[in-house]
């Protein structure tokens, strides 16, 4: 089967944010298609909180409307989307990202790890290079830096010559940055991963299948990190606002 490029992905609106209906397989094989060329490309995962943040944030907005595409990232927007009639399946950030990694691996593009706490990133990259020995890492650096270093963090990235940067950041400074600085990056894609580093290096375990089964993620996380309960906050609001807007 043909795959369809970014260009033509279809899409719906949640919230006046850009979802693109995609399967894993079609985002893996746009976001390839993507990698060939040298435009920077922005993908960026969609989730309750981000789409909630967006609607307060212009400059979160902006970065979504300007990404190649959006992927559906949580169980909150794949039942918004239901709401409109559309089936979707969810579309993972971590777990499309893991496969981006394999297709660098084949294909022969370097990858920078940008963000996460210090040490995180290097762990992540020697835990993904063993299992994708052909990966190419151009650097990595953690996402703990001084207003004043941002120009060096930038610099540094350039210089690596990266094809696809993966920022780990968290909602909404990843995609504020890589809104910011994405001409000088170099990059030929770049995506927001929030907490994959963190799983990837080992630290912070996934939600057993059966919680993901329960979409009960949320409490899982919660759980593991109270901080989270601000994230969590969000879901009832983001809920509130789909209802609405689904009445209308
Ligand atoms: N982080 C960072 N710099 C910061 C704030 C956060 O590098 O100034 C990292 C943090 O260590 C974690 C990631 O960003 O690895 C955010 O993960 P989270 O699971 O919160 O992401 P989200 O829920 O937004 O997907």
């Amino acid at each position: 089967m043909v795959q369809p490029g970014a260009e033509t992905l279809p899409i719906r609106k949640v919230l006046g944010i850009p979802v693109a209906l995609v399967s894993m397989d079609q985002a893996v094989s746009a976001i390839r298609q993507l990698l060939k060329t040298e435009n920077p490309d922005l993908i960026f995962t969609a989730d309750s909180q981000g789409i909630y943040l967006a609607q307060k944030d212009p400059d979160l907005k902006v970065a979504y409307e300007t990404a190649a595409f959006n992927t559906p990232d949580s169980n909150g927007v794949v039942w918004a989307l239901g709401k409109q009639g559309v089936n979707q399946k969810r579309v993972t950030g971590v777990d499309l990202a893991e496969k981006l990694l394999a297709v660098c691996a084949e294909d022969g593009h370097p990858v920078f790890f940008l963000g996460a706490a210090p040490g995180i990133a290097r762990e992540a990259a020697e835990r993904m290079v063993k299992r994708y020995p052909n990966l190419k890492m151009a650097g990595c650096r953690d996402g703990f830096w001084a207003s004043e270093e941002e120009s060096e963090v930038v610099a540094e990235i350039a210089a690596a010559g990266a094809h696809l940067v993966l920022v780990a950041l968290g909602i909404p400074r990843q995609e504020k940055f890589l809104m910011a600085h994405r001409e000088q990056l170099g990059f030929r894609a770049a995506m927001g991963v929030g907490g994959s580093f963190d799983v990837w290096s080992g630290r912070v375990k996934r939600a057993p299948k059966i919680i993901q089964a329960l979409r009960a993620e949320w409490l899982w996380r919660v759980l593991l990190n109270p901080k989270k309960i601000s994230k969590v906050a969000t879901l009832p609001r983001f809920a509130i606002r789909v209802l609405k807007a689904s009445r209308h």
